[in-house]
């Protein structure tokens, strides 16, 4: 057999996941994120997918990914996330016919020498802290790009830091803070990512932005996807290459960080850090060796990991393997490595075999 980890894409699943946003926000447009090469999916085939299935547009990070799209014949509403980094991306923006997010005075002074009408999002600072206007400085800004005769439409929005915790009051907060700011201001509104989507009903406004919700995984901490009627489109799988009986006290891996409790049989399994499986992931991380759930054991090396098989005895060299994606889910994978799956989908590697069903 030749090296089996590979991962597969279930693009009906990303439908169906959509068809999910749909029913939590009927009446809004929907920006799905596709950033970061589809949180690792693969942007193209997410993008035409998601096109096919009625999305209204896409949200990038930079300019090179709404390159992407366009080359791939997407034809909808594209959205720089983070808006250009310097002027002369505006050429390509407006060649591109993309809309920007503004988050900081400088970009409203650069909109001053465009030639073509925009679009623009501004970015409104409620508490994340990251990018976005302080609450002082969106007055000015919006005046200054209301009197822009080249900026067509004005959309306001901001970004949520806390709303993955269900009963976290920073959301409430920032709510509140958003609403202050704009009123007054007319422009239709985007505050909800997955987490608003899904239980703020209040943040939906004119269009929400969901991105790891689509991919099938839920956004809160001790929720799965599945809680929310959402279904994996990323399984990643690879198959035991070696099944040993070891003896009682014996260590496996580098570093010897485990010791077999009683004689055993241990698995090794062809998936390591080298395929983006987390190197961080504990003793106990769960992995589904025939459809049963057994314990990671020893380090992850760079092309390998080893599991405990006392639960899977009669396991043998050849059986399949998941890692996370149907019958395993990422988000408790991501517990057992301190992460979450939102990193777990874009750190597989390029040497993983992709296939799209
Ligand atoms: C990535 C991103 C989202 C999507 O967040 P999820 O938690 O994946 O739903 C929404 N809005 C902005 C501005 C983002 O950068």
């Amino acid at each position: 057999m030749t090296r089996p980890t590979s991962v597969t894409i279930d693009t009906q699943a990303l439908s169906h996941n959509l068809t999910r946003v749909r029913q939590c926000a009927p009446t809004q447009q929907v920006l799905a994120m596709v950033k970061a090469d589809a949180y690792g999916h693969g942007i193209i085939p997410m993008a035409k997918q998601l096109d096919a299935a009625g999305v209204d547009g896409f949200g990038v990070a930079c300019i090179d990914e709404a390159i992407q799209l366009r080359e791939a014949g997407i034809e909808l509403p594209i959205l720089l996330l983070e808006g250009f980094f310097t002027e002369d991306e505006l050429v390509t923006i407006q060649a591109l016919g993309l809309k920007v997010v503004i988050h900081d005075k400088w970009q409203v002074d650069a909109l001053k020498k465009l030639k073509e009408p925009i679009t623009v999002w501004l970015k409104i600072d409620t508490g994340m802290h990251r990018l976005g206007l302080l609450p002082e400085e969106v007055k000015d800004a919006y005046k200054r790009l209301k009197s822009n005769a080249k900026v067509e439409k004005i959309y306001f929005m901001s970004h949520f830091a806390s709303a993955d915790e269900i009963h976290n009051p920073q959301t409430k907060e920032q709510i509140s803070q958003f609403i202050k700011i704009v009123k007054g201001l007319e422009g239709g509104y985007s505050l909800a990512h997955s987490a608003g989507i899904l239980a703020w009903p209040e943040t939906h406004a004119k269009w929400v932005r969901p991105g790891i919700m689509l991919y099938g995984v839920s956004p809160f901490k001790a929720y799965t996807g599945s809680d929310h009627q959402l279904q994996p489109v990323m399984t990643f799988k690879s198959k035991l290459i070696a099944v040993k009986r070891l003896k009682k006290g014996e260590p496996v891996g580098y570093g010897a960080t485990y010791h077999c409790e009683e004689d055993m049989p241990v698995g090794v399994i062809a998936v390591g850090y080298g395929d983006g499986y987390p190197r961080h992931a504990k003793n106990g991380t769960p992995v589904l060796v025939n459809g049963i759930r057994v314990p990671l054991i020893g380090r992850v090396s760079m092309d390998m990991i080893t599991v405990d098989l006392r639960q899977c005895a009669i396991a043998r060299r050849g059986d399949p393997v998941v890692l996370w994606g149907e019958g395993l889910p990422a988000e408790d994978v991501a517990a057992g490595a301190d992460t979450i799956a939102y990193e777990l989908f874009t750190s597989v590697t390029e040497r993983v075999k992709r296939t799209y069903l």
